[in-house]
């Protein structure tokens, strides 16, 4: 099944499921047919998590598909994502936890024989759990599943197999084309009970037969209780790290990323004289999610260009702060602008970037969509609060 990794394949698809998008996708969005069947919900996510669409554009062109009122489940849906990025933006120490939290429990995996062999059964489809196995292999070959699917896999991982939910979320960001910081672990925490204290997911046979449309019988026993998993130290929120302001006059080179490749849909504080991008995505151990990178990026990139006007530069993603200071000298620039990059991978990248500009005398200027701004600083405590701020919100 292809995902559309260009703006334009992503236009296309958006148009042809607005039918579906009001009352449709809020009375059929968790049924799940199948890969190559779905029709209830977009398959878009790869395309918003890469901004080859941005999730304002979706939210009002559902709006103005159906109003606000029959497309609120689905732009509900599209604001959870938001949601989640506004709230790990204000906590990014949940991050670093998660990720240290993963290295310890690779490590383990070398030393506890049942931990290991229990993880390897899971990841390689041979639970006995037809569902999961089912979902293990359509996660590996397509790179993507149901947002229900999702919550029962975890679910099924965390109270039925008892296994690490770190782990998971882990499998998880190796595979998805849509693998975000902020929706994959805040959605696996969630199901965990540790997002919204006390609540948890429990996966139930019957909700997966009947939303499955017959697929899976599911006679292996799952977990009856899912007890939250014990609470760790409270992250208090920092709050929105203030962005450093732009030299408005001085002309700037754009520095793309594969966190939002729409550079033309963002108000730049200056004006833009010359694009780059690194030459590849490296860093995914899945082939599918590696292609699906670059060929968005490329994408962007030329996009970019195209609307300013000039090449698109490629540098070497494996030395980009030494790259990016030998681009900007090369252009004369004294000011690099590029997308802000919400906390997770490329956002550590671009810091490491940024400390190598300012050595050399160089500013490279993270710019954030208005969207964010607007929604991040509401994204302070659940959801039910967060998303009474939606009708402003898509306005
Ligand atoms: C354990 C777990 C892990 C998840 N990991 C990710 C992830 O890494 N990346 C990701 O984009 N989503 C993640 N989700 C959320 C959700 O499952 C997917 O966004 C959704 O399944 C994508 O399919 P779709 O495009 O057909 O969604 P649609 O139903 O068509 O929804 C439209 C868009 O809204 C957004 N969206 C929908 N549901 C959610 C949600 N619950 N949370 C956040 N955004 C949502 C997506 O951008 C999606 O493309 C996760 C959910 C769970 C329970």
């Amino acid at each position: 099944m292809a995902f559309p990794a260009t703006r334009a394949d992503a236009l296309a698809r958006l148009e042809a499921f607005l039918p579906r998008a009001g009352r449709a996708y809020a009375a059929r969005r968790n049924f799940d047919e199948g890969p190559g069947r779905r029709s209830a919900v977009s398959e878009l996510s790869p395309a918003i998590r890469r901004r080859l669409l941005t999730e304002e554009e979706v939210a009002r062109a559902a709006v103005a598909a159906h109003g606000l009122e029959a497309a609120e489940k689905f732009v509900q849906e599209v604001c959870w994502r938001s949601y989640w990025r506004g709230w790990l933006e204000a906590r990014p120490a949940v991050w670093h936890r998660y990720l240290a939290d993963v290295a310890r429990l690779e490590d383990q995996l070398g030393r506890n024989s049942g931990l290991a062999a229990g993880f390897a059964e899971a990841v390689s489809a041979r639970t006995g759990i037809d569902c999961f196995d089912a979902w293990v292999q359509e996660l590996q070959e397509t790179g993507y599943l149901h947002n229900h699917a999702r919550m029962s896999f975890a679910s099924i991982w965390i109270f039925t197999l008892r296994l690490p939910w770190q782990l998971g979320a882990d499998f998880f960001f190796r595979h998805l084309l849509d693998a975000c910081p902020a929706s994959n672990t805040l959605g696996w925490r969630w199901v965990a009970g540790l997002q919204t204290q006390g609540k948890t997911y429990l996966a139930s046979a019957d909700t997966i037969r009947r939303t499955s449309g017959g697929r899976f019988s599911v006679e292996a026993p799952l977990a009856t209780r899912a007890e939250p998993l014990p609470g760790e130290a409270p992250v208090h929120p920092a709050g929105l790290a203030p962005l450093p302001a732009a030299d408005s006059d001085a002309p700037s080179g754009l520095f793309l990323h594969t966190e939002d490749l729409c550079a033309e849909s963002i108000t730049w504080p200056a004006p833009i004289r010359a694009v780059a991008g690194p030459t590849a995505i490296d860093g995914d151990p899945s082939d599918g999610k590696r292609a699906y990178a670059n060929a968005s990026l490329a994408d962007g990139l030329a996009r970019a260009a195209g609307h300013f006007g000039t090449a698109a530069d490629r540098l070497p993603v494996d030395n980009l702060p030494v790259a990016i200071v030998d681009w900007a000298r090369a252009n004369g620039f004294t000011q690099l602008l590029t997308p802000h990059a919400p906390v997770g991978p490329v956002a550590d990248r671009i810091a490491l970037m940024q400390q190598a500009c300012a050595a050399a005398g160089i500013r490279l200027v993270p710019v954030r969509r208005s969207w964010d701004s607007r929604a991040w600083p509401h994204a302070t405590r659940g959801f039910f609060q967060f998303k009474t701020h939606i009708p402003d919100l898509v306005a």
